[in-house]
């Protein structure tokens, strides 16, 4: 994730700020490290679309055990041990009801050569991939989250 910091300043410019926390340790992941960096650039790319002005984009990875099986977004999370990766932002959000339509692809709100839509939906194929999940929460005109659970690597 250092490394990736210096790619995501030069990408956000200056008017924005990068905020990074690791929490602890996180667990081993078995993936494809070109594939997550994929996943977190187009993240912090929608992140700083978002904020015309400017503002802060933070990303935090921490640890998460499941000892039951759990309920989110109509997915069913296995019990186990996952790797968090969250990236925020303080733009404009997104609407409740459009919630559901961002990992589809060709679905943008940009401009023609602004954006293909894509971004998400490749993000969601990779996560998935993985056997991982990726949600998002927004409050519009406050803030938007996504948060990508990894399993743990087993060997
Ligand atoms: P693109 O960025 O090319 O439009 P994406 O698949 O990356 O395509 O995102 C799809 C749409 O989801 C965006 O056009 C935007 O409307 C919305 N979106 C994604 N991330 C954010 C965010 N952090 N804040 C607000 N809206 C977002
Ligand atoms: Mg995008």
């Amino acid at each position: 994730l250092a490394e990736l910091a210096n790619l995501l300043n030069r990408l956000l410019g200056e008017k924005f700020t990068l905020r990074i926390r690791n929490s602890e340790d996180i667990w081993p992941v078995r993936v494809d490290e070109r594939q997550l960096e994929q996943v977190i650039v187009n993240l912090v790319v929608n992140a700083r679309d978002a904020m015309p002005d400017g503002g802060v984009v933070s990303l935090e990875t921490r640890r998460l055990s499941l000892d039951a099986p759990s309920e989110r977004d109509r997915a069913i999370i296995p019990p186990g041990d996952y790797a968090v990766i969250t990236v925020e932002d303080s733009g404009v959000g997104i609407p409740r009801d459009r919630l559901g339509k961002i990992f589809e692809p060709f679905y943008t709100t940009k401009r023609a050569g602004e954006g293909t839509g894509l971004g998400l939906s490749t993000a969601y194929g990779i996560i998935k991939q993985m056997d991982g999940f990726i949600f998002v929460e927004s409050e519009p005109g406050v803030r938007t989250r996504f948060e990508i659970l990894l399993p743990r690597s087993t060997s």
